[in-house]
């Protein structure tokens, strides 16, 4: 029998830490910032304005304000003139109600000229950089700190060892003047494309005060839930952020929409259980509620996620997607703030409730599916809840050790490919790893199915391990509800420190032997050079028709997908350098080529490459046009942008990292 030490060997050894990783990879969960309370940040939110105030005094004092006219396009950025003065940032503090934290980053403890320079919590840091609690309870720090780097390579990185200033070749200079100067920069932490101040919202007059402040200032806005988006949405440079993780609201109620459905859509239309979600509500808050009530929530495999941010407004995929649809697909209503629109007559910004039967109808429609962070802050989303279920579970491990021959394993690979649409249109969603020498397939969840149905849909590929020698390790397991299968199946989940590329894979590739081959060697050249390849595989069209989804703006290319696919190296908090180099590969040769295997195919937006090619029409497929124009309808002046969300490509963010109109 297979065993799965050589597996849990090889993933530990990766750095590639997806947050669905089978196993616990890292033990410790000593995270000592104990903080996930109203005051997050207590050493620096006491006095946040102060602390605020002082800096700006420094700033106008040491530097000479840059006319805002030469930027007139672009959004303020600290050292403009236009940028609020500290009196004006001292009423706003006021305005919501002391609730203005400056950011400082974590890793400030790691850089020996910092005031805050402190080894022993500097170390703490390193160990707990993993878990993503050290960063959704920061008020600024995102996982995937590509994005936290300045325009000037300036930074605040945990891992950068004090030692190594001015010996990587990037704070070398050119000269030994530059040498020397680069030198003392990169000694200090830097706060990057860190947003500048956070706004620990507490309520959706906090929303509205916020995006009114950063209208009337011509401010760049993000908005910041728990800091996961690997594209960097949400965090931007000079930015405030509108920080919703406190709004932790859950209610349950009955819901009934059926006396509104427009004739046309009766047969959507909802009579059933539903939960009301705040803002700052992560899965395992959802789970837990829900179970308390007998009943279960859509929500992703990684515990920490946030619902209703960037997972349900991005699609959000989940093991219950062959059988409930996408998080997407739950929602019945949002709950908004947007956007003012002085043109039209709105000069503040407006809380609005959109259904799918009401005058917001076209947001309802563009904020399921079309992107977090681009249509409004969301203060909540009312959601169909469901009543528990049993669920079989399945996991299925193997790897090339001991085979006399690598392509034995990948003819395994394949085997696993092909087994794929019985699995799926069983109602079971599969999430899967593949590293050089490993599959490991966990969780497997079905929904309503025995143990025994599952298995037999696993009969194909472990039949042909069987015939090529393989050895595997499989279980399946009947669970008398969903929460169950969940506390056995679902293990710690981590940051995922990689730089990552994404791709769908429609299930005719997997249907057709020539088809599977192309795709096994695409993948396995992923693994050969040390990437790896994970992702989701689920049968979205089945799941929408049984749970009679309302049409929205998800990718329509989700429907055909067996694979939401994503693949990643690691990243190099050491060389950045690196990370271009893997950026480039991810781009230009591991993404090619599965484009070239899947033309006119999709990405998942929320797990996709940050440099996509052609990323309107990849992560939005053929609802660009209508969601672009949704998007000038709700937020005229472009006041949310985020990389690759829904227009804005009439947005550049320069060398110097100022956001200016295209
Ligand atoms: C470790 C890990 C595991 C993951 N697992 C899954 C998974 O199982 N399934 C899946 O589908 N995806 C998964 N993802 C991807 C995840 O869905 C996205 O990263 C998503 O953007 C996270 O949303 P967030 O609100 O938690 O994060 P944030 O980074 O805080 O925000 C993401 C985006 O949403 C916007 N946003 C946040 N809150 C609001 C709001 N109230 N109103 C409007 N916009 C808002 C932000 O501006 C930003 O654009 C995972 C990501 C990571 C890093």
């Amino acid at each position: 029998m297979f065993s799965p030490s050589p597996l849990k060997a090889a993933l530990l050894s990766s750095a590639l830490l997806l947050c669905t990783a089978p196993f616990p990879l890292h033990a410790s969960n000593g995270n000592n910032r104990n903080h996930d309370n109203a005051n997050p940040r207590p050493d620096l939110v006491q006095e946040p304005i102060s602390h605020l105030l002082q800096q700006q005094q420094q700033q106008q004092q040491e530097q000479i304000a840059i006319s805002s006219d030469d930027n007139a396009n672009c959004r303020c950025i600290p050292e403009d003139a236009c940028w609020p003065s500290p009196s004006q940032w001292s009423r706003f503090n006021q305005t919501v109600g002391g609730r203005v934290i400056a950011t400082v980053p974590l890793a400030s403890v790691c850089y020996p000229e910092d005031d805050l320079y402190d080894e022993t919590k500097c170390a703490q840091l390193r160990e707990n950089w993993h878990l993503t609690a050290t960063h959704y309870l920061d008020s600024a720090s995102v996982m995937n700190q590509f994005f936290a780097r300045g325009p000037d390579g300036g930074r605040c990185d945990a891992f950068v060892e004090a030692t190594s200033f001015g010996q990587t070749g990037e704070e070398v200079g050119k000269d030994d003047n530059e040498k020397k100067q680069k030198n003392q920069e990169g000694k200090r932490c830097s706060i990057g494309s860190n947003v500048v101040y956070s706004v620990n919202a507490s309520s959706s007059t906090d929303f509205s005060h916020t995006m009114a402040f950063a209208h009337r200032h011509n401010i760049r806005l993000v908005i910041r839930n728990t800091g996961h988006d690997y594209l960097g949405k949400s965090t931007g440079f000079g930015a405030l952020a509108l920080w919703t993780h406190h709004l932790k609201d859950i209610t349950f109620f009955d819901f009934d929409n059926t006396h509104e459905a427009a004739e046309q859509q009766k047969s959507v239309a909802y009579k059933g259980k539903a939960a009301r979600l705040g803002a700052g509500v992560q899965v395992s808050d959802a789970f837990a509620a829900a179970k308390a009530h007998g009943l279960v929530l859509h929500g992703g495999n990684c515990e920490s996620v946030g619902v209703v941010g960037g997972y349900t407004q991005g699609g959000g995929h989940s093991v219950l997607s062959s059988a409930l649809g996408l998080g997407a697909d739950q929602v019945l209503e949002w709950e908004v703030v947007i956007p003012p629109s002085p043109a039209t007559g709105h000069a503040e910004p407006r809380l609005v409730t959109a259904t799918p039967f009401n005058e917001y109808a076209d947001l309802y429609w563009a904020l399921s599916g079309g992107g977090g962070g681009t249509f409004g802050a969301v203060v909540s989303v009312t959601v169909k809840a469901w009543e528990d279920f049993e669920t079989a579970g399945a996991t299925l491990m193997f790897g090339a050790a001991g085979l006399q021959d690598r392509g034995i394993f990948v003819k395994g690979v394949q085997a696993w490919l092909e087994a794929l649409p019985g699995i799926v249109d069983l109602g079971a969603g599969a999430i899967w790893f593949l590293l050089k020498d490993v599959l490991a397939v966990s969780p497997v969840m079905a929904p309503g199915v025995k143990a025994n149905e599952l298995k037999q849909a696993f009969r194909p590929v472990m039949d042909k391990l069987d015939g090529l020698g393989i050895p595997y390790a499989s279980s399946f397991t009947d669970f008398p509800s969903f929460h169950d299968a969940v506390a056995a199946m679902v293990a710690q989940q981590n940051v995922t420190d990689a730089n990552m590329g994404g791709r769908l894979i429609p299930r005719s590739l997997v249907t057709e032997k020539k088809g599977a081959e192309k795709l096994t060697a695409a993948l396995d050249a992923i693994v050969s050079a040390d990437g790896i390849v994970s992702g989701i595989s689920v049968n979205i069209e089945r799941a929408r028709k049984l749970s009679k989804a309302y049409p929205n703006s998800v990718n329509p290319l989700f429907e055909s997908a067996i694979h939401i696919g994503v693949f990643g190296f690691p990243y190099n908090h050491l060389d950045f350098a690196a990370n271009i180099d893997a950026q480039d590969k991810i781009t230009n040769v591991f993404g090619a080529a599965l484009e070239k295997l899947t033309p006119g195919g999709g990405a998942y937006l929320n797990e996709g490459d940050p440099h996509q090619p052609d990323w309107q029409t990849t992560f939005y497929g053929e609802n660009y046009d209508r969601l672009l124009a949704i998007k000038n309808k709700y937020d005229p002046e472009g006041l949310l942008y985020a990389l690759t969300a829904v227009g804005s490509e009439q947005w550049v963010q320069q060398e110097d990292g100022r956001l200016c109109r295209a």
